[in-house]
């Protein structure tokens, strides 16, 4: 059994412009992998490629050259297409675009009601999902009346109910208040820590990405640096030239190396400087 989730092999991404005659690739001759059980994050700034990226990774677009494999299945087979989209999930910015229906419970079903599962089980997927994000409670609520927190979560249930493997979120918490970032992330790691889902996260929030167990920055449809969080915010000044901010505390560390203060440049939490000042 190999240990790969997702396979993006050497991907280039062309949108096909009429005004323009010029064709700017979005994403160019990418290669990663998602390894299974893994939380990967994407960081980039605007126009770097993530969306595009993450909308092949379920087979949404497919690949202008080169190919994406779901666990070992090829985006580009036609006849695999469905298992595709159910084994990689995808989570979008905006909740209100993802719900199709007037009652939550009704909502979560959707998905599995369209693969044609069997009502005991529909009923049994609907309920684990909805107690996974913490919203049973609201099972017979109407989604429009929730709080954004609330209608993503509500959401990622319905993408759970289809038993995914992986799941792919594509700036989730970027129209939430703070309360409902919290909770949204909160779900994020739980799905990856105690229902061993493979996460891919995009997001612009760095105390966001901290929290993946690999991060990778994309620019200008490459990938330009990888690695853990650790390694990747301790390049303070290379992650400014890309566009990105780092978070707050290890921008604070930072400064103070450079006064001359000795601590390590991988600072990542409050409680880390704390205990070392
Ligand atoms: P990101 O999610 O990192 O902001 P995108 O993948 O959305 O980046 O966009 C990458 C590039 O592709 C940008 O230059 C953007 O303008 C272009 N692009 C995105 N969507 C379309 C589209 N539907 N048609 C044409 N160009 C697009
Ligand atoms: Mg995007």
């Amino acid at each position: 059994m190999n240990n790969i989730m997702i396979k993006v092999e050497n991907v280039t991404y062309e949108y096909k412009s009429y005004i323009e005659e010029e064709i700017q690739a979005a994403v160019k001759n990418l290669s990663l992998e998602v390894k299974k059980g893994e939380f990967l994050v994407i960081l980039g700034h605007n126009g770097s490629g993530k969306s595009t990226l993450s909308k092949m990774m379920n087979g949404l677009l497919l690949p202008t050259s080169g190919d994406i494999y779901v666990m070992d299945m090829n985006t580009k087979d036609e006849e695999k297409i469905w298992d595709i989209r159910q084994k990689a999930g995808i989570v979008f910015q905006n909740p209100d675009n993802q719900i199709v229906a007037t009652i939550v419970e009704e909502d979560v079903a959707f998905g599995p009601e369209n693969q044609g599962i069997d009502p005991a089980e529909i009923r049994k997927r609907v309920d684990d999902s909805l107690a996974i994000v913490e919203m049973t409670e609201y099972k017979k609520h109407a989604p429009h009346l929730l709080s954004g927190g609330q209608k993503q979560r509500v959401a990622i249930a319905g993408i759970l109910a289809m038993n995914p493997d992986c799941i792919i979120f594509d700036e989730p918490t970027s129209m939430l208040d703070p309360t409902g970032r919290i909770e949204v992330m909160n779900t994020i790691r739980k799905l990856n820590q105690e229902e061993g889902k493979s996460i891919v996260l995009i997001t612009h929030y760095m105390d966001e990405a901290v929290q993946g167990d690999r991060v990778v920055v994309m620019s200008q449809g490459e990938i330009q640096m990888e690695g853990t969080p650790k390694e990747i915010f301790s390049q303070v000044d290379k992650i400014k030239e890309l566009g990105l901010d780092v978070p707050q505390v290890t921008e604070l560390a930072h400064e103070l190396r450079k006064e001359g203060i000795d601590i390590p440049g991988d600072i990542l939490s409050v409680e880390e400087l704390l205990k070392l000042l």
